[in-house]
């Protein structure tokens, strides 16, 4: 690929999209976040082919069998994927892609030889994670599930030289520099 993808790794709730609308105003053109494809259900607030790419387990399946995508997980029970051809369609138009998955599926992109920088984000403290995933879920059995899933991400993360930058997001202006 001309342009190196982004690896953009974090537990979920850690502050990781507010992050990349600020660098997308600041640096205007310069990146593009790939959309993933998932098979979990939308949320009130996410729009089809803006947050993900919301399709069915059969339709993710036969992607699988297509060898349609560069890595693919199943997290809290539900596929998510990221497409060659979305990679190659923002490398084509100049822009560096940006892929957002958890840090099992970077550690299976670099598997695959794709070069990339990969940036793991951590929380200010783990009270604001829990605040943080607290306010996006909707069960209780949801909330202790995002938070273990967010321990075991941080430890493997720890545990990885993959992640040659490391980042707190503390300070968004901070963050985004
Ligand atoms: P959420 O359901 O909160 O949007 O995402 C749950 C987790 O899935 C997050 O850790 C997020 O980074 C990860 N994720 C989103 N898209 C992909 C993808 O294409 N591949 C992988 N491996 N993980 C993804």
């Amino acid at each position: 690929m001309k342009e190196k993808p982004f690896i953009l790794v974090g537990p979920s709730g850690v502050g990781k999209n507010t992050l990349l609308e600020e660098v997308f105003k600041k640096y205007e053109g310069i990146f593009e976040k790939k959309v993933s494809y998932t098979t979990r259900p939308t949320k009130k607030f996410e729009k089809n082919a803006a947050n993900y790419y919301f399709i069915s387990k059969e339709e993710f399946v036969k992607k699988i069998e297509t060898k349609d995508f560069v890595e693919y997980r199943e997290i809290n029970g539900h596929l998510y994927g990221t497409c060659k051809k979305e990679l190659m369609r923002i490398n084509d138009a100049g822009r560096i892609p940006i892929i957002e998955c958890d840090t099992q599926g970077a550690i299976n992109i670099n598997k695959t030889g794709l070069e990339g920088n990969f940036l793991f984000v951590y929380p200010q403290s783990f009270e604001q994670l829990r605040k943080r995933i607290g306010n996006r879920i909707e069960t209780e059995e949801e909330f202790k599930k995002r938070i273990e899933l967010a321990i075991t991400e941080i430890e493997l993360a720890n545990n990885s030289v993959l992640f040659t930058n490391r980042l707190v997001n503390d300070k968004l202006d901070k963050a985004v520099d």
